[in-house]
């Protein structure tokens, strides 16, 4: 029989707990966690260890280890997320633009803090930069605008890097704005294997929605959801920079009234207070602007062109009521039967265009 340690493990469950637990060498995280979860009465998903890493880390299992990524709100409905690799004990910050809540979270991780990873230059997303970088002068800062305050580094497409053990991959998605990056992140098991993936996506992509088009045509939009955000695997993970889902939703559910996941999602929806994350498969079930090609939303835009189509939606969106969750004001407004006559539609979707937006 093996020799049992006495080992002392200082744990952040939500009372700050400090505790003493038995166990042996090689027990897993998810042993230990156990243990002090027993002991502590918290639940162990919501164990995070703390000040284990430099003693216990040869004892554990390489697949134990995972990424962790905690969503942060900040400003009224505003998203950012520390990500943290377990195995490296690191630690990046999605969109840190109210630094202060940002760190207190770092603080129980105990992690180490390298990176920034902006998503665009929009100030509820990038400000934070300037508090943190002159409090941490040697992070990292990766984005792919020199709008995004105390940028240090400028990622290409598809170009890789890693926080920690995390592979993380910059995809350049303009469209909401010029700038805009979503980030894909891995971790890798010890056999090179891909156990876990998700995706950042600022105002790109959104639960239920997407974010406007304020630099780029609808072209820019669909190439980014089609080739590029809606060929990840299906099991990423969704990160997006806001909680708008209820809005996006409510339009998604007026124009498609009849997807079932739509009204299930937004029944859900209405029971949490965070929607993140969802998934790309799941996304593909009742996000509009990734189903163009459905009969529903063909029948909506009257358009088999996908740009058109992903133009006239965008209009359609900017110019929904959620609160009255009607589109009939938007059939007044513009003073046609959509789907009935293409030509018209966009001509006059782009005067209206011009107004709203
Ligand atoms: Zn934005």
């Amino acid at each position: 029989m093996q020799k049992q340690e006495m080992i002392r493990i200082t744990c952040n469950d939500r009372l700050g707990k400090s505790v003493q637990v038995k166990c042996r060498p090689g027990d897993t995280i998810g042993d230990l966690k156990k243990l002090i979860a027993a002991q502590t009465g918290t639940d162990s998903s919501k164990i995070i260890l703390k000040k284990w890493y430099t003693t216990y880390k040869d004892a554990l299992t390489l697949e134990d280890f995972k990424m962790r990524i905690f969503p942060i709100k900040i400003f009224e409905h505003n998203y950012s997320y520390l990500i943290l690799d377990e195995k490296a004990n690191e630690a990046a910050v999605v969109d840190p633009a109210e630094p202060q809540k940002v760190l207190a979270v770092l603080a129980q991780t105990g992690a180490k803090l390298t990176s920034i990873l902006t998503t665009h230059h929009h100030h509820r997303h990038s400000s934070g930069n300037v508090e943190l970088i002159s409090d941490r002068p040697n992070l990292a800062v990766y984005g792919h605008d020199a709008r995004i305050p105390e940028l240090n580094y400028v990622c290409k497409h598809n170009e890789e890097f890693t926080v920690g053990t995390l592979r993380v991959r910059a995809l350049h998605t303009p469209s909401h704005t010029k700038g805009s990056v979503c980030y894909y992140v891995r971790n890798i098991n010890a056999r090179n294997e891909e156990v876990e993936r998700a995706v950042f996506t600022g105002d790109t992509l959104m639960t239920g929605g997407c974010g406007k088009f304020i630099e780029g045509e609808s072209k820019d939009m669909y190439n980014v959801l089609y080739n590029i955000l809606g060929q990840l695997p299906k099991d990423t993970k969704i990160y997006c920079g806001h909680e708008s889902t209820l809005k996006n939703l409510r339009f998604a559910n007026a124009i498609d009234p009849n997807n079932s996941r739509i009204s299930e999602k937004l029944e859900w929806a209405q029971t949490v207070n965070s929607t993140v994350p969802t998934t790309i498969g799941e996304e593909l079930e009742y996000n509009p602007y990734l189903r163009l090609s459905e009969p529903s939303i063909q029948n909506l835009t009257g358009n088999s062109n996908p740009y058109e189509a992903m133009h006239i939606l965008r209009v359609l969106n900017d110019n929904f009521d959620s609160n009255s969750n009607e589109l009939n004001n938007i059939n007044e407004l513009f003073g046609i039967n959509y789907g009935m006559n293409n030509v018209n539609v966009i001509n006059i979707v782009n005067g209206i265009s011009n107004l709203v937006m």
